[in-house]
């Protein structure tokens, strides 16, 4: 029996039963196994986060459905795989995601609300409106970046009723959608991002065409991801996808208005 490290719990064998702390033993202060953790920071040989995500990409759904059903070792948690997304996204948040600059905040569904209170604001500040714009959109895009789990909760919550007779729990759900989340940070967001700047196509590319390009690529992996996480299938799964992809629309319109609000708030 070893008493372990961490939180004084004695087990037998190299792993603590309660906590998982590893037994150090001479080889793991050695500078082969030092040198050997670098070379895998480095290289991502060892990297769970392209594994994980490549998996989304190539499997949707499955990782969630791995994960809801306890095989979850071989992966990096969708939580964690969506916060290193979000961080590379909020480098360059040019698409309007989950970022949300005044001016699209203006020309949301509920942009007709905010006119009143930003008004109001603006006044308060006592600066001009450009000036008001600029400080705007450098304080939302700090709040945005903490409060982009509210958006997976929100666009949660209809699958409860979509989905009630899965046999997934609450917290399954919200796990499936941090898979669509990140599927969408890094496909519609990230890539699409890169794309944009390095073919310059930036000009042809509009609210419009936006639009058309987020449904089509959410009906495909929420069709595949359905298929996959709930074994639903046929034209109930087709019809349970559009309506998904109504209501991530509205989750994302009441997570930005909420958003709006916050930040004149806190300016
Ligand atoms: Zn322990």
């Amino acid at each position: 029996m070893v008493s372990c490290k961490s939180c004084g719990n004695a087990f037998e064998g190299n792993y603590c039963n309660q906590c998982g702390e590893k037994v150090l033993v001479p080889a793991d202060r050695s500078l082969r196994t030092l040198l050997n953790t670098i070379a895998r920071a480095i290289t991502f040989a060892d990297n769970k986060f392209v594994y994980t995500l490549g998996l989304m990409l190539r499997k949707p759904g499955f990782v969630s459905a791995e994960f809801a059903e306890g095989r979850r070792v071989k992966y990096l948690p969708p939580i964690s795989v969506f916060f290193v997304l979000n961080l590379i996204y909020f480098f360059f948040p040019l698409i309007q995601l989950f970022n949300a600059s005044l001016n699209t905040q203006l020309l949301s569904l509920f942009g007709g609300w905010l006119r009143g209170p930003l008004t109001t604001a603006v006044l308060q500040q006592g600066v001009n409106l450009e000036t008001f714009t600029l400080l705007y959109n450098l304080k939302t895009v700090g709040l945005a970046k903490l409060m982009v789990m509210l958006f997976v909760l929100l666009a949660s919550l209809p699958l409860n009723v979509l989905y009630r007779k899965s046999n997934r729990y609450f917290t399954d759900h919200v796990d499936y959608m941090v898979e669509v989340a990140c599927f969408n940070l890094f496909v519609n967001a990230i890539v699409l991002t890169l794309i944009i700047n390095l073919t310059g196509l930036g000009s042809q590319v509009n609210e419009l065409t936006l639009t058309i390009l987020f449904i089509m690529t959410n009906l495909y992996f929420l069709i595949r991801s359905g298929y996959t996480f709930y074994t639903e299938s046929s034209w109930r799964l087709v019809i349970k996808s559009v309506l998904m992809i109504g209501l991530m629309k509205l989750a994302l319109e009441v997570y930005r208005l909420i958003l709006f609000f916050l930040t004149i708030w806190t300016m």
